[in-house]
């Protein structure tokens, strides 16, 4: 008997996915490059379900059934296209190549084309969740041809997570849809991830709070509509003390961030696309500066604020400011893949991405239910800011965000996400933005033209003689 879906790649992600599918009553053929890794996997977990272990890449295509799908869960890049290359030469029309990696879904885009031309169906899918969400139900965000998911989708929603019943994976678009949707989640997850950072360092600089009653805050917000994982692992790892030297484990870790690439991608998309993601551009680069010791250490001596603020009620401030600008950051990712769905024709349901990032993924939390509703509610919202229910949190949190930007620029804490979030708020809301006076600098040097307010076309002023305007 044969596989009914193979996954090559058996690190840590690819062999708990394989798990996950012979949980699931599924005779799952694995492969790895490197044999013995599939041996060790055999040895550990041959007891859990049906898994047909080869050798080479031809025996693994051969255990496979047809359609045969195949899933690869390696290093993103080079080595993706290396085992695509691999397992194309062994595959005949009709067979799917399924990349569960974090590829760029430009890589995505070309790679689905070519195999489309050899008649594979080729699968870019986001698969968020870690190892413990490849294990018990992850968020997948397939791409690709819509043929294909008819015979893969039921499969992939079997071993996804499930909310309220719902599978956390839907169709997301042709191509690279799947790839970029999973790019905008790892953004906003950056996104989110700062302004937590944020909060917990105004709570300990400018309330004094200890890192361990600082986790109860968290634990406390969690109960309310900041409910999420990132809120929930915060308040875990704010109250976890080093064994070693007995002090807060927040200060034995080295302060500087690393990235792996998903957030980076996101914001050089979004200049491409010219959306602003202010929220996720600032989490980038907060962890690039963490990242210049150096110039840290040579900055110290600047001159920093004299004065204190007395915030009354900072905590509950800080909450309100922290749900005010995640609505923002979120409003802006999924402004982001409006910008692509319409430039790419992806065609993406925002409603169901939200559903689908529920459960299983990092971001998971009970505010996307709120924003599930809002698209529900009204397909073509210009942005999630002013769906009722977000406009109304918006309300009821600016006085506190204005509050908490004040304060931390007074005593001289830096909350790039808050502030900006803040900012984005405000020029939304503008009547008029100095844009216009923008417009007049640009067409003094360098005749760039302008609008009217009230004409149509194209004018341009002749600064630099008797400054008469005439249409361009
Ligand atoms: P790694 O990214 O660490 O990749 C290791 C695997 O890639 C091994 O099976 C290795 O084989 C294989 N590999 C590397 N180079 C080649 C090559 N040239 N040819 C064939 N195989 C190769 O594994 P992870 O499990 O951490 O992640 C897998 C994918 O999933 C990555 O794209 C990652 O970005 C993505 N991902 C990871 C998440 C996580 O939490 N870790 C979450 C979501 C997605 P060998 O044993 O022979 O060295």
């Amino acid at each position: 008997d044969k596989a009914d879906i193979g996954v090559t790649g058996l690190a840590v992600m690819g062999r708990n996915l394989a798990r996950n599918f012979a949980h699931h009553g599924y005779v799952v053929a694995v492969h790895n490059r490197t044999e013995e890794r599939t041996n060790q996997f055999m040895d550990d977990y041959r007891d859990e379900g049906s898994f047909l272990p080869s050798g080479s890449v031809q025996d693994f295509v051969a255990s496979l059934n047809r359609p045969r799908k195949a899933i690869i869960m390696v290093k993103a890049g080079g080595p993706t296209d290396a085992v695509i290359e691999e397992l194309a030469a062994h595959m005949e029309p009709g067979d799917m190549i399924i990349d569960g990696g974090n590829a760029n879904f430009a890589d995505t885009r070309r790679r689905e084309a070519a195999l489309k031309e050899r008649g594979l169906l080729f699968v870019g899918s986001g698969i968020s969740g870690g190892e413990e969400g490849a294990l018990n139900g992850p968020s997948i965000m397939p791409g690709g041809d819509a043929e294909a998911y008819k015979t893969l989708g039921p499969l992939l929603e079997d071993i996804s997570a499930k909310v309220d019943g719902t599978p956390c994976c839907v169709h997301v678009g042709p191509d690279g849809a799947g790839h970029f949707v999973k790019m905008v989640h790892n953004g906003i997850e950056y996104a989110d991830m700062q302004l937590i950072a944020e909060s917990y360092d105004l709570l300990r600089q400018a309330q004094g709070l200890a890192p361990a009653e600082i986790a109860d805050v968290f634990r406390e917000w969690n109960q309310g509509e900041l409910e999420s994982y990132l809120i929930e692992i915060t308040a875990e790892v704010l109250g976890h003390v080093d064994a070693e030297t007995g002090k807060p484990f927040v200060d034995v870790v080295v302060d500087q961030a690393e990235q792996k690439g998903t957030g980076r991608w996101t914001v050089q998309s979004a200049l491409d696309l010219g959306v602003p993601v202010t929220g996720i551009a600032e989490a980038v680069f907060s962890r690039a500066l963490s990242g210049h010791p150096e110039q840290r250490a040579a900055a110290r001596a600047l001159a920093g604020p004299n004065g204190t603020a007395a915030h009354a009620n900072l905590v509950e401030d800080v909450r309100r400011a922290l749900y005010a600008s995640k609505i923002v950051a979120y409003a802006q990712g999924f402004d982001q893949m409006v910008a692509a769905s319409e430039e790419y024709g992806w065609d993406i349901d925002l409603g169901a991405m939200a559903t689908i990032w529920r459960g299983g993924c990092i971001i998971r939390a009970r505010f996307l239910d709120r924003i599930r509703e809002a698209y529900d509610a009204d397909r073509r919202l210009p942005t999630l800011l002013v769906d009722p229910t977000f406009a109304e949190a918006l309300t009821a949190a600016q006085d506190s965000w204005r509050r908490v930007v004040a304060t931390a620029a007074t005593i001289g804490v830096p909350t790039p996400g808050f502030s900006s979030a803040l900012a984005y708020y405000d020029a939304l809301r503008r009547d008029r933005l100095p844009a216009s006076l923008v417009q007049g600098l640009r067409d003094f040097f360098g005749a760039h033209t302008y609008r009217r307010v009230d004409r149509d076309g194209s004018f341009h002023t002749d600064w630099s003689a008797d400054r008469s305007e005439s249409p361009a």
